[in-house]
């Protein structure tokens, strides 16, 4: 049985999803203005270790994210660089899933972009403008926290003292409020801003109803978990719940879960502090991405840790030793026959494995499970005793862990001829057409294969290292 930290009750709680067999999961999304930080990625490689866990252990999943491509932060950079905000956000989303697919996470089931539901979002106001929770001031809309009886649930934040803010994810729109904490639902047209035509007037929404929005029409008004950064308790959280609660009167969300903070040299790695790496930063410096994804996932989602080169580097090797180990077990000569002592071994480490992910995902615990498991049959290869059978199991051992955490790396496979040359026709054609994004997918893909691509006169040829 599954066990996870609750935000919303401060309590660990056995897992049981409102539909016996099927998840419904929303992970906030990124800002896309900018690359994302690997601060960033520790939140959305956490998100891909619940969603893979989840599936290990039987559950169909539907887990969806969004994409704020409309914020202050974006407009201003669109309009520094003289770009059509759509173009520039399409530009920052699709860095964002190189880095995202290169880092070995599984796509959500929908990714959606917030501009693509504002109909949602204005009706979510309607509704709230019905149930007497909004105001109006210079044309703009904002939700009146008053009227809400459970604002502060999540975030445990005593609103009866001098509160006047969270973290720095605050809103920056201060436009006229009644009360300090009440924040703007939708944001009244300005110009030089991006707005939209709708009956609650001309303008833009929020941050915050955007994830009401696109959680509840993609999951229902209620669902299982909602996961995000710690920093996103509140306010943003906070004003989801009030707004998607404060709307339909049922509740929001059963499991809220929030992963910790990568921290640089002790403190939040943040873009705004400038002590951030982004992962393709990282790589040219010689990282692997597996590397880096091995690194975000080693520590447990509720504790902080900090980035560093060390860390990174012991990540590369060990990495390396676990891709080595693959290899050498998929290859190994092993005499026929079955060594009875190894399912013994192996079903140990399985339990072991899901025992301590079980424990509200103690991945410490179920990284080291691997390790013993990898070390002890390392022994049985060394010296005989791993046989035949027992191999085929061992291999089938190793896709299971690494259908949670990918990190073993790919097992091998030699490349055929005509796939290479399909891959390499499909690069020119993608260059030709200007996808620069799929022609260096295709030449890194190529790359981790062991071939090398050389321009001639007469065109491309492939060579195998
Ligand atoms: P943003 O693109 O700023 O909206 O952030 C995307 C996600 O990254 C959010 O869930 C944030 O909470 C998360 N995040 C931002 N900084 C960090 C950090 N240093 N460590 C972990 N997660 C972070
Ligand atoms: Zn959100």
């Amino acid at each position: 049985m599954l066990n996870l930290y609750n935000t919303l009750t401060a309590q660990v709680e056995e897992f049981h999803p409102l539909d016996n067999k099927h998840v419904r999961m929303y992970v906030c999304g990124p800002t896309v203005y900018d690359y994302a930080h690997i601060g960033n990625f520790r939140t959305f490689v956490f998100a891909d270790l619940l969603r893979r866990y989840l599936k290990f252990k039987g559950y169909e999943l539907t887990h969806v994210m969004n994409i704020t491509d409309i914020e202050d932060k974006i407009i201003k950079r669109a309009n520094e660089d003289g770009a059509d905000f759509r173009e520039f956000t399409t530009k920052y989303i699709n860095l964002f899933f190189e880095d995202w697919d290169a880092l070995g996470l599984e796509r959500p089931e929908q990714i959606i972009r917030a501009t693509d539901c504002i109909d949602d979002m204005v009706a979510i106001i309607k509704r709230l403008e019905a149930n007497g929770l909004t105001y109006n001031s210079d044309g703009s809309t904002y939700y009146r926290i008053a009227g809400f009886n459970g604002y502060g649930k999540l975030s445990k934040i005593n609103f009866e003292g001098n509160i006047a803010g969270g973290s720095d994810r605050v809103d920056a729109d201060e436009y006229e409020k009644e009360n300090v904490r009440d924040f703007v639902l939708w944001k009244a047209a300005k110009p030089g801003e991006p707005s939209w035509e709708t009956e609650i007037g001309a303008g833009r929404p929020g941050w915050h109803i955007e994830c009401s929005a696109m959680s509840m029409k993609a999951l229902g008004e209620t669902f299982d978990i909602h996961a995000g950064g710690i920093d996103l308790v509140f306010p943003h959280h906070e004003n989801e719940i009030a707004q998607s609660e404060g709307a339909t009167g049922k509740p929001f969300v059963k499991y809220w879960v929030h992963s910790e903070f990568l921290l640089a040299e002790g403190e939040k790695m943040s873009k705004s502090k400038g002590n951030y790496y982004t992962v393709r930063g990282l790589v040219d410096q010689g990282f692997s991405h597996r590397a880096i994804r091995y690194m975000l996932l080693s520590a447990q989602h509720l504790k902080q840790f900090n980035f560093t080169m060390e860390g990174l580097r012991g990540a590369e090797s060990t990495v390396a030793r676990l891709k080595d180990f693959r290899l050498r077990l998929g290859e190994a000569k092993c005499n026929p026959g079955s060594n009875p002592a190894m399912p013994v071994l192996s079903k140990r480490a399985q339990q072991r494995f899901e025992a301590a992910l079980d424990d509200d995902l103690n991945v410490a615990e179920a990284l080291a499970a691997i390790h013993d498991f990898v070390r002890e049959v390392n022994i049985a290869l060394a010296d005989g005793t791993l046989k035949a059978d027992n191999q085929t199991e061992m291999l089938k051992v190793v896709a299971k862990f690494d259908s949670v955490f990918n990190i073993f790396g790919e097992a091998k496979q030699e490349m055929l001829d005509d796939e290479i040359q399909a891959l390499v026709d499909e690069r020119q054609a993608a260059r030709k057409a200007k996808n620069f994004a799929r022609s260096d997918e295709i030449r890194n893909l190529l790359a981790e294969k062991g071939i090398v691509l050389e321009d001639t006169k007469d065109g491309m040829r492939w060579k195998r290292k």
